[in-house]
C-alpha cells in the first residue's frame, strides 16, 4: 500500500513522515525544504509506504513543486491520500484540499497543529468537517504526537477497503453542464474516478493536460467553444471561475465548522514579530543574534573545548601514544610518518575543531526550528525587494550555512530562470560548516581570537550575495521582474531538545565522516606531496619541505595570489586543497606546519602559521578561501542544478573572480591604512573599488528604458 503526504507547505508533512517512519528528515521551519519526494516504511507495518512530497498550494502547473506532485498523483495513484492541513489555518490549506479530493484518490484529511488550536480557543468541529467534505477527518499534532495512532487506523482502514469519498462540492450549474459535455466527448475511456479531474482541469485549459489531449483536434475545438460560452455567461475566464467557487464553498464548509472562540488579542508569536520583524530594529537584532552566535561557537564555548582537543588531545595525547605504539611494533619509519605528519596532523587538525562546530550547529538549529530564520528571508525581502532581489532568494543562503548543497539544491524552488541561476551563483558565498575550522583557525592563530573575525566572516558571505545580487541584477543576463514571495510566517515554538540535538548530530556527524573519508584521502596524497620531491640526488625523499613536490605545485600558483598579500607556496596548496573539500584548508596547514609535533620551544604550532601573515594578509587570505570556488562536491551541484556546462563555469568563474577583487581589495587598502604601504597595486585597487561601486549603484538597463519613455511621453 502506498500512502501520499500532501499539504501546504510548513503544514508539517516532514514532521509527521518522521514520526510516521522514524526517519530523519530534514524539518526546516520555511516553505520549499521537502523539493523532491521522499520516501518511507511505515513503522510497525509491513509493506506500507509512506511518501513525503513536496509543499504546495494548489494543484496548478506552474511551480516545480505543484508539477512533481501532481505527477505522482495521477502517475502513480497512491491507495490513499493523506492530506495535512495546518488547522490554525483552515482557509488556505482547505483551497489544496478541493482539489485533492477531486482527483479521485481515496483520502483522509489530518487536520494537524492541534496543540497550538487548543492554546487559541478556536473550535473545529470535526465531524461536521469531515461530512462537509464528503471525507474522513482527524485531529493530530504531528509535533506532539498526539492522535497519530488513531489516524493511522483510519488511514489503513480507507486503504484497505479502497474507500473513495464522495464529491461534496458541486460548481454552479453551467460549469457543471460544460464538465458534463467535456467528461462524454473526451474522457469516457478513463477510468471513472479520474474523470472529474481531468475534465476540471480541461476546463481551466491547463497546459499540460491540454497537451495530453491535443489529438482529440475536432471534438476539442467544440469543448473550447462550450468553455467560451460558459466564460462569457459567467463573465469571467474560466481559470477564475473554478476559483472563485472553490474559495466561496470553503468559506461556506469553515463557517459552518470552525467556532473561534478565540479572543482576538495578538498571539506571543505576534508581539514578538512587532519587534524581531520591526521595519526599523529587524536587522540590527538579526546583525545582533549572528554576531553572538558565532562569537560564542567560535570564541569562547567552542574554544574552550576546542583549545583542548588541538593543544592537548591532538598534540601531547595521541601523537605520542600512536608514535610510542608505532615504534613498539616496530613500524617502519616511512608508513610511521605517513601516519603522525600526515594522517593524524591533517585529520587531526580537522578533527580539533568538532567542538566548535557543535556548538554552532545546536545554534542554527535551534534558530531554524524556533522560526526565527523564516524572518529573516521576510526581512530580506522587504529590504532588498526594492533592488531587485526576492526573498526566495535568500532561503538557500539559510539552508547553506549548513552545507551548501542542499542550500544549492534549494533554489529548486525559484521558477524564474534567472533568478535561479543567480541564487545558485551566490549560494555558496555563505560560510558553511566546513568553513568553520578554517575561520577558527584563521581567528586563533592570526588575529589573537579577536571576537569580531567569525561573525565578519559571516556577515562577509551575505554582503556578497546582496552585492553580487544587486549587480547581476543590473545585467541583461538577469534583469527582469522579481519573483513573488508568499511565505506565511509559521508561530514561534520551543523546539523539542530532541529535535535540536538530533540536528545537530546529523550534520556533526556528516563533517566527522568527512574527515574519515575524503579528508583522509587528501592527507595521504598531501604527505606524499610533502615528503617527496626533486632533490639533488634525484627523485626521492625529502626532508626539506622546501623541496617537495607539494612546495613546487605551490609555487606555481603562488604568483596568482602575491597581489592578496599570501604569495607562498603554502597558502596557495592550501587554497587548492579546499576546493577538495574547505575542511582540507586546515589539513593541510596542518601538514605544512606539522600540527602533530610538539614544537621545541614549547610555542603554540599554529601560533607559526599566524606568524607567516599580518592582520591584513590574513584576513584577505581567509575571504578568499571564503568566497571563491566552494568544494567539488557543491561545484557538482551548481552543475547538476545548471544543468549546462557554460552557466556552471561562468557561476565558478564569477566566484573566483569576486573572491580575487575582494581579497585583492582588502590587501591593498588594508595595507594603505594600516601600514602606510603605497603602490601600483594601491592605485588598481582604488580603481577597482570605484568600478565595483558604480556596478552598484547604476541604473539597470529597464530603468534607463522607463526614463527615456517617460520623456519621450513628456515631450
Ligand atoms: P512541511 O513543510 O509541511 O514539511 O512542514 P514541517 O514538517 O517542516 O514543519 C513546519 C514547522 O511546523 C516546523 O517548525 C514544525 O516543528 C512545526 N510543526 C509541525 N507540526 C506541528 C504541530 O503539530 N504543532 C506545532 N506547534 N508545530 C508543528
Ligand atoms: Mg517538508
Amino acid at each position: 500500500m502506498k500512502i501520499a503526504l500532501a499539504g501546504n507547505p510548513n503544514s508539517g508533512k516532514t514532521t509527521l513522515f518522521n514520526v510516521l517512519t522514524g526517519s530523519n528528515q530534514f524539518v526546516g521551519n520555511w516553505p520549499g525544504v521537502t523539493v523532491e519526494k521522499k520516501e518511507g516504511k511505515l513503522k510497525g507495518h509491513k509493506g506500507i509506504s509512506v511518501i513525503d512530497l513536496p509543499g504546495i498550494y494548489s494543484l496548478s502547473p506552474y511551480t516545480p513543486e505543484e508539477v512533481i506532485t501532481r505527477k505522482f498523483l495521477l502517475e502513480e495513484q497512491p491507495d490513499v491520500i493523506l492530506n495535512i492541513v495546518d488547522g490554525t489555518n483552515l482557509e488556505r490549506n482547505l483551497y489544496l484540499t478541493t482539489q485533492l479530493l477531486e482527483l479521485g484518490i481515496p483520502l483522509v484529511l489530518a487536520v494537524n497543529m492541534g496543540d497550538v488550536l487548543a492554546k487559541s480557543g478556536d473550535n473545529i468541529d470535526y465531524a461536521k468537517l469531515g461530512k462537509a467534505l464528503g471525507c474522513q477527518v482527524v485531529a493530530i499534532s504531528a509535533l506532539k504526537g498526539t492522535g497519530i495512532k488513531e489516524m493511522v487506523d483510519e488511514v489503513l482502514a480507507v486503504g484497505r477497503e479502497n474507500k473513495l469519498h464522495s464529491i461534496m462540492h458541486k460548481y454552479s450549474g453551467s460549469v457543471e453542464h460544460t464538465l458534463a459535455h467535456i467528461e462524454e466527448a473526451l474522457l469516457h475511456d478513463l477510468p471513472l474516478n479520474q474523470q472529474r479531474w481531468y475534465a476540471i482541469k480541461i476546463f481551466e485549459q491547463d497546459e499540460l493536460v491540454m497537451q495530453k489531449f491535443q489529438a482529440f483536434g475536432a471534438e476539442l475545438e467544440h469543448i473550447k467553444k462550450d468553455i467560451a460560452e460558459c466564460e462569457k455567461e459567467m463573465d469571467d475566464d474560466a481559470e477564475s471561475i473554478i476559483i472563485a467557487e472553490r474559495y466561496s464553498f470553503i468559506e461556506k464548509v469553515i463557517k459552518d465548522c470552525l467556532r473561534r472562540t478565540g479572543k482576538s488579542k495578538m498571539s506571543t508569536s505576534d508581539k514578538i514579530d512587532r519587534i524581531v520583524t520591526n521595519r526599523f530594529l529587524a536587522l540590527p537584532i538579526f546583525a545582533v543574534i549572528m554576531t553572538a552566535v558565532y562569537y560564542i561557537s567560535v570564541t569562547t564555548v567552542g574554544t574552550w573545548v576546542t583549545d583542548w582537543t588541538n593543544d592537548v588531545l591532538f598534540e601531547e595525547i595521541i601523537p605520542p601514544a600512536i608514535e610510542s605504539f608505532l615504534v613498539a611494533v616496530g613500524c617502519a619509519p616511512l608508513l610511521q610518518s605517513l601516519i603522525l605528519d600526515g594522517i593524524v596532523a591533517g585529520v587531526g587538525a580537522v578533527l580539533g575543531f568538532v567542538p566548535q562546530i557543535l556548538v554552532l550547529f545546536i545554534f542554527l538549529a535551534f534558530l531554524e526550528s524556533c522560526g526565527y530564520m523564516a524572518r529573516i528571508a521576510f526581512i530580506m525581502d522587504r529590504i532588498f525587494r526594492r533592488f531587485g532581489l526576492s526573498g526566495k532568494s535568500f532561503i538557500p543562503m539559510l539552508i547553506g550555512t549548513g552545507c551548501g548543497i542542499p542550500g544549492i539544491m534549494a533554489s529548486r524552488t525559484i521558477e524564474n530562470t534567472r533568478d535561479r541561476r543567480m541564487t545558485i551563483m551566490t549560494t555558496t558565498f555563505i560560510p558553511c560548516g566546513a568553513k568553520l575550522p578554517f575561520i577558527a583557525l584563521m581567528a586563533g592563530a592570526v588575529f589573537g581570537g579577536a571576537w569580531w573575525v567569525a561573525p565578519s566572516a559571516y556577515f562577509m558571505g551575505i554582503a556578497a550575495i546582496i552585492c553580487s545580487g544587486i549587480i547581476l541584477k543590473k545585467t541583461k543576463m538577469f534583469a527582469g521582474e522579481v519573483a513573488p514571495f508568499v511565505m506565511e510566517l509559521p508561530a514561534y515554538h520551543w523546539p523539542t531538545v530532541g529535535n535540536v540535538l538530533r540536528s545537530m548530530w546529523e550534520r556533526g556527524w556528516s563533517f566527522i565522516k568527512k574527515a574519515g573519508t575524503i579528508i583522509l584521502l587528501s592527507t595521504i596524497v598531501i604527505w606524499f606531496l610533502s615528503g617527496f620531491g626533486f632533490t639533488d640526488q634525484g627523485f626521492g625523499v625529502t626532508d626539506d619541505i622546501n623541496q617537495s613536490l607539494l612546495a613546487a605545485v605551490g609555487s606555481a600558483f603562488a604568483v596568482i595570489f602575491a597581489p592578496l598579500g599570501w604569495g607562498s607556496w603554502e597558502y596557495s596548496v592550501a587554497t587548492i586543497g579546499g576546493l577538495v573539500a574547505k575542511e582540507n584548508i586546515v589539513a593541510t596547514l596542518g601538514i605544512i606546519f606539522g600540527f602533530a609535533e610538539v614544537a621545541e620551544d614549547g610555542v603554540e604550532i599554529w601560533g607559526l602559521l599566524g606568524a607567516q601573515l599580518t592582520v591584513v594578509s590574513g584576513y584577505s587570505f581567509l575571504i578568499f578561501n571564503l568566497l571563491c570556488a566552494p568544494c567539488f562536491a557543491a561545484m557538482g551541484a551548481i552543475r547538476r542544478e545548471m544543468n549546462n556546462g557554460k552557466w556552471t563555469a561562468f557561476a565558478i568563474g564569477y566566484q573566483c573572480a569576486f573572491a580575487y577583487f575582494v581579497a585583492f581589495t582588502i590587501n591593498q587598502l588594508g595595507n594603505l591604512f594600516l601600514f602606510g604601504t603605497f603602490g601600483i597595486g594601491t592605485v588598481i585597487a582604488l580603481i577597482a573599488l570605484v568600478g565595483f561601486v558604480y556596478l552598484l549603484v547604476r541604473k539597470s538597463p529597464e530603468e534607463k528604458l522607463e526614463k527615456t519613455a517617460a520623456k519621450l511621453i513628456a515631450e
